[in-house]
């Protein structure tokens, strides 16, 4: 079977030119997503009966339903069948959703799985674009991009409130199926990692490095879905790295990941270091799913989620701080990571690791409570480390949170100067 590909009849153009295009709040007639309303998406591999190929449904209201200046909730499935298709792609083709999302003009996208914020320009709607183009779009770039792999796609679009909430739990079990996968594979390992240079689109000069214990910042991309990735297109975005001669073990520097990254970055970037943000640690794009920050007064280190608003202990917001540390730099005592990352066995262990965590967004802090319980526990932190935390309910400078960590006795306090 070969899949027969129609051209995009969308009212918008889509070009990956528009990619770094940003639709401002003023000029978005719907906003998906955000810290009030859900939005998600989910690519599934299905059967070869379980699909209607080209066909695109929207359940709930379209957007002539939708007023202007509102957030809505959306959810986007993708299914896809295909004979050359694995199980390992899933998490790197639905990557993908949001780079064709953001090809399309007066389309914004940003994050992925339960994360997503999207938004639809004014303009794109005044030239006729509907939720139901979203899916002529995805269908249309699956189909082209992944023909070899896939013979058929269906998009459902969701943007009932109800069915959206149902379905996100559906979707976070798989997330949660994706990432088991991973658990018990170390860096130690394995003796290649794999890069990523997606995000070159929106940061020329960024490129992650997937191992093991490190995803992607964006959560979207695991070293399993690299290493899928490359198989599936030996010269795409991600590419092997024979880790070689190991530098430094503790901060964790190889001599060919060294190379490749200055070749990669441009020469921006000579070296790095995955296991420390003190001592020229990886760069960020613009996509990560949290920012870490050190608070030299505390001795430690603060996360904020990318859907927390507030101030924080550093005294900057979550956009002040990815403005600080976005773009693809090296910026000592700044990274950002994905949510997952907190919990892995190669949290900044040069640093200190999870003992110099002082502060958490709270929403952050209680979505992750079990796992890094669970972690302290193995690392002699004692049997509650979670509730020695601090968070926004606590305060939002050094000066406020410093007596909640020294009640408490906060490990940090035990560890060498941070600075
Ligand atoms: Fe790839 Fe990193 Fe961008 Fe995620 S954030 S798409 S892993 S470059
Ligand atoms: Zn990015």
């Amino acid at each position: 079977i070969k899949v027969k590909v129609t051209p995009l009849q969308i009212p918008i153009k889509v070009n990956p030119a528009y990619e770094g295009e940003i639709v401002r709040k003023q000029d978005t007639w719907v906003e998906f997503g955000g810290n009030k309303v859900t939005a998600f998406e989910w690519l599934q591999m299905v059967g070869k009966e379980d699909i209607d190929d080209g066909r695109i449904t929207v359940i709930g209201p379209e957007i002539n339903e939708i007023p202007e200046g509102s957030e809505w909730p959306l959810g986007i499935v993708v299914k896809v069948y295909g004979r050359k298709m694995q199980q390992d792609f899933v998490g790197i083709m639905e990557r993908r959703i949001h780079y064709f999302i953001s090809y399309g003009e007066g389309l914004w996208h940003i994050a992925g799985r339960d994360l997503v914020r999207m938004r639809i320009s004014k303009e794109a709607r005044q030239q006729g674009f509907t939720i139901r183009d979203i899916g002529e779009l995805l269908l249309h770039m699956f189909r082209t991009t992944f023909g070899t792999i896939i013979n058929r796609v269906e998009i459902i679009l969701y943007t009932d409130a109800h069915v959206v909430e149902r379905e996100v739990k559906a979707a976070r079990e798989f997330y949660a199926i994706r990432d088991q996968h991973l658990q018990g594979i170390t860096d130690e390992m394995v003796d290649t990692f794999y890069s990523c240079t997606l995000c070159q689109s929106h940061s020329p000069n960024h490129v992650c490095i997937l191992t093991p214990e490190r995803g992607g910042l964006c959560g979207a991309v695991t070293w399993l879905d690299a290493r899928a990735s490359y198989e599936m297109n030996p010269v795409g975005p991600n590419q092997p790295i024979c880790k070689g001669e190991c530098l430094d073990a503790t901060k964790g520097m190889w001599k060919n990941v060294n190379e490749y990254m200055c070749q990669a970055s441009n020469r921006t970037v000579e070296e790095v270091n995955l296991y420390t943000v003190m001592d020229r640690p990886v760069t960020s794009c613009g996509c990560f799913e949290a920012v870490m920050a050190v608070l030299p007064q505390a001795n430690g280190i603060m996360i904020a989620a990318r859907d927390y608003s507030g101030e924080t202990p550093s005294g900057m917001t979550f956009t002040q701080l990815m403005g600080t540390c976005g773009g693809g730099v090296q910026i000592p005592g700044f990274l950002g990571v994905s949510r997952r990352f907190i919990t892995s066995g190669k949290f900044i262990p040069a640093d200190g690791g999870l003992a110099r965590l002082v502060w958490m967004s709270k929403e952050l802090k209680e979505s992750l409570r079990a796992e890094l319980n669970e972690r302290a526990k193995k690392l002699r932190l004692g049997d509650n480390f979670v509730d020695s935390i601090a968070d926004e309910t606590t305060g939002v400078t050094e000066e406020e949170i410093l007596p909640f960590l020294q009640e408490r006795n906060h490990p940090a306090f035990k560890l060498p100067p941070i600075m």
